[in-house]
């Protein structure tokens, strides 16, 4: 058996013992009396009894150490600045935007809804909202009014933190329109909105609801504010990911679960060191930004960097040139930026000295075997693969180098980690799929520490969606499909349900459907996703309108396709705007009226559709070749 196999096994014949052993990386300020209770199965809960704070955890307990090192830096291309927080610096302006937030009324367990750029004061909020106990929710700063909406409906936030403006590749995107629409689309009314001027766009203020972040940040100088102490299973954040319903989901974290396994994930999983430095190039509305931007490496004494910019700007380089310039040791980033640098000048991979760099991380969608062996050969570094979810909050599968260094597999991201029971199931039965047998990716409860406790104000959606997905087992669906070879290496062969991952980006299709449907012109459509050299997947749209005029020439349909994108656009965000609307006469359907996705995907990638004895009208299908062709 191997090391790797080793800690796997024990973590999951003695749980107990295992975490409680994890436990001692962080600080509590009451003991735990309880390592696990799963007596409410699937609610399970770590450190029963335990008190701790995630702030305490990434920020004061440094300071005795560390004051004066660097926690954060921040770069923005953007906008041409550069900044760097050392812890002590770091915990002024945590404390400062605790402050703030306790001056506008914010209590243990209220949420803030963070709706913010890649900027420090969007780390700030994230650190001061655990500081005093208070719920936080980021929402991606690519999402628009609509999409804000839904999730300030669903999380009823007492203060909105926001900023003006975000930039992306060179274009500034206003915020406070998106914001202020979205406030007037939701039943729900924030007492206050925290704006952070950059001075990149104007921002009209209403009146005794808007506060001034500046003007407050003065005030409060100098102000101590303690750590609310929290029970291990209290929440620590909300973070809403897209299902198969158009109703994205509070992912529900817990606060000494989450703080144990992200410290043990820097050292087995990260191979982190207190004081070295990640470069996670992701954005904090994401689960990665969260677990791998803020928390874990400020939990394991690292200094993070935080980057406003993308991977080509202002050159294929910028990104080796920030690892020269922080001497960075770990980076994160996923394949799609990897494939766009692919379409750069390789001699940028060998321009900068990366001799700091050890290893390079991606996550996120599927690292094609091309895009691995290129990164990997140009840069000279191991590249890990890894795999998980917004659920789990920290890798389900990767080569765990920390504890050693398995020999990868391209096309795997690797094996179980521990604390995880994962199985391949079968679909229909629940039984294990033996090797080379593909099955549902399911992982036996408990769910190690870490990993979300509930669905945010819906339990019952919690136990419906993910733990009885599969028949005659109660575990846990990742929706994902999956193979496991005879080492025990498991492949990951896309999902099981109709969420589609766009350059890494989880989307549901159904949001994306009935933003289309919002729009007057459209009767019906179907969105899937289809296979993208660069992104991974893109959605496309297959829709039928309600007037065939607006369909029945070249040039109407592509106005009605530009207008139709432009709906998305502003109601869901760019991130969710469909690669192509194609227009049809009729969608392929069951004869109970089920829309026959999977066939549709198919025959988008010109695949052969496969099994059609359903089908209500196979001219359904021709017609969509047709379009495709057309
Ligand atoms: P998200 O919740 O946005 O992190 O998306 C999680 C989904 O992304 C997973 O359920 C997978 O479908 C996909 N995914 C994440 N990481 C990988 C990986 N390393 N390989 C293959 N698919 C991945």
């Amino acid at each position: 058996m191997t090391a790797s196999h080793a800690v796997h096994a024990r973590s999951l014949a003695d749980p107990e013992g295992f975490w409680a052993e994890q436990a001692a990386r962080i600080d509590w300020e009451t003991p735990f009396g309880q390592v696990l209770d799963n007596s409410r199965a699937p609610f399970t809960r770590w450190f029963v009894g335990g008190r701790t704070n995630l702030c305490h955890n990434a920020v004061d307990r440094h300071l005795a150490a560390r004051a004066s090192q660097p926690a954060l830096h921040w770069v923005s291309t953007e906008t041409d600045q550069a900044r760097t927080f050392t812890y002590a610096e770091l915990h002024d302006e945590v404390s400062r935007m605790a402050a703030i937030l306790q001056g506008l009324d914010v209590q243990k367990g209220d949420r803030v809804l963070i709706y913010m750029p890649m900027i420090p004061e969007a780390a700030f909020a994230m650190l001061a909202c655990a500081r005093i106990g208070a719920i936080h929710s980021v929402v991606f700063g690519g999402f628009a009014s609509v999409s804000l909406a839904a999730r300030i409906e669903d999380a009823r936030p007492r203060v909105v933190v926001s900023a003006d403006a975000g930039s992306r590749a060179g274009k500034v995107v206003p915020y406070k329109p998106l914001l202020d629409e979205a406030i007037r689309l939701s039943s729900h009314q924030p007492g206050k909105v925290l704006l952070v001027d950059r001075q990149l766009a104007q921002m009209p203020r209403t009146e005794g609801r808007d506060e001034d972040y500046a003007a407050w940040r003065e005030r409060v100088a100098g102000v101590q504010v303690p750590c609310v102490w929290l029970e291990s299973s209290e929440p620590s954040y909300v973070l809403y990911t897209s299902g198969t319903t158009g109703k994205p989901k509070g992912v529900q974290r817990d606060t000494g679960g989450y703080a144990v396994a992200l410290a043990t994930s820097m050292e087995y999983i990260f191979c982190g060191k207190p004081g070295d430095t990640m470069f996670t190039a992701s954005d904090i509305g994401w689960v990665v930004g969260h677990s791998y931007i803020v928390y874990g490496p400020l939990l394991a004494g690292m200094a993070t960097l935080m980057y406003e910019g993308t991977p080509i700007r202002p050159d294929g380089g910028i990104l080796w040139r920030l690892v020269e310039q922080y001497k960075v040791n770990l980076m994160f980033s996923a394949p799609t930026a990897i494939r766009v640098l692919k379409k750069q000048d390789p001699a940028w991979l060998t321009r900068y000295d990366l001799s700091s760099l050890r290893l390079l991380f991606l996550a996120g969608e599927p690292l094609d075997e091309p895009t691995a062996r290129w990164i990997q050969d140009g840069l000279g570094k191991p590249v890990v693969d890894n795999y998980w979810q917004t659920e789990s909050g920290w890798p389900i599968l990767a080569i765990q180098r920390g504890i050693e260094a398995l020999p990868p597999k391209l096309g795997s991201p690797g094996v179980p980690a521990y604390g995880y029971d994962l199985k391949i199931v079968d679909e229909n039965t629940g039984a294990e799929c033996p090797p080379g047998q593909k099955g549902v990716v399911a992982i036996d409860g408990p769910l190690p520490p870490g990993c979300m406790s509930t669905v945010w104000g819906d339990d019952d959606r919690f136990v419906r969606t993910y733990w009885q997905a599969v028949p005659n087992r109660l575990c846990y669906s990742t929706f994902d499909w999956g193979v496991r070879d005879a080492d025990g290496y498991v492949f990951i062969l896309g999902r099981t349900d109709d969420v589609i991952n766009v350059a890494g980006h989880r989307l549901g299709t159904r949001e994306i459907e009935e933003s289309l449907s919002s729009n007057a012109a459209v009767a019906e459509v179907a969105v899937v996703g289809v296979q993208d050299a660069l992104k991974g997947q893109v959605a496309m749209a297959f829709c039928i309108a309600r007037d065939p005029a607006r369909t029945a020439t070249a040039e109407a349909r592509l106005a009605l396709e530009g207008e139709l994108m432009k709906t998305v656009e502003q109601q869901l965000g760019a991130v969710a705007r469909p690669a192509r609307v194609f227009f049809v006469n009729a969608l392929p359907k069951t004869r109970s009226g089920k829309l026959l996705r999977r066939a549709m995907q198919a025959v988008a990638e010109g695949r052969d559709p496969g099994d059609l004895t359903t089908i209500e009208d196979p001219g359904a299908l021709e017609q969509l070749q047709a379009a495709l062709k057309g």
